[in-house]
């Protein structure tokens, strides 16, 4: 599902068979009501046929396959070398980063005026259309439950522990439901009214 050595997540397309797009090009993500063991995320993708197509993406494939880290892992080590060696250099190295507080997503929450560390799954709606390789992004803030939304470069999302160190940020609480919070979001990316926030996290 998620390839480390290409940072991209791979889905079937009606039109190519298979593809693979980077997590940027995710367009929406919903964990699906009654999975825990794992977790899955319902998500559409923006595909290179130009197309946008549902996929299905599990917990651990969102937030710790990106850092090299996670349950299935050490299965896949035992399948290739390569994938062995790379696997466990990345994990490494993401295990040191978050041992010295580096953290590998970050957002500005808007109504508690502060910026917060963060995990994809936490990502709600990503847009993309300014053509500028910049993201609109709308995250469901894990402490405080609200959404925020940050304008961000596409490292900002692609590449763990690449945090920018100033986001754009939407000036607007946002509906806590889905359907509203997508109306919203397209809304409020049109209007450009972006304040621009430092994110030092610490
Ligand atoms: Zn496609
Ligand atoms: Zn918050």
């Amino acid at each position: 599902m998620y390839d480390a050595l290409t940072a991209r997540y791979s889905f079937s397309c009606p039109a190519r068979g298979a593809t693979s797009v980077r997590l940027s090009s995710f367009r929406r993500l919903e964990r699906l009501p009654g999975t825990a063991h794992p977790a899955v995320y319902r998500v559409d993708f923006s595909c290179g046929c130009g197309g946008e197509h549902p996929g299905l993406v599990t917990h651990d494939d969102l937030d710790w396959a990106p850092l090299g880290l996670g349950e299935e892992r050490p299965f896949l080590n035992l399948m290739t070398s390569r994938l062995d060696d790379a696997g466990c250099e990345l994990g490494e190295l993401s295990a040191r980063r978050l041992e010295r507080g580096s953290w590998p997503w970050s957002f500005f929450c808007y109504p508690e005026e502060r910026p917060r560390p963060v995990f994809p799954s936490s990502f709600a709606l990503l847009a993309s259309e300014r053509g500028r390789g910049l993201v609109g992004l709308a995250v469901r803030c894990p402490v405080c439950g609200c959404v925020s939304v940050n304008l961000v470069s596409e490292d900002h999302v692609d590449v763990p522990f690449h945090n920018d160190e100033a986001v754009g940020v939407v000036g607007h609480v946002f509906a806590a439901d889905a359907a509203d919070l997508l109306a919203e979001f397209r809304a409020e990316l049109d209007s450009a009214a972006f304040d621009a926030r430092r994110l030092l996290l610490g």
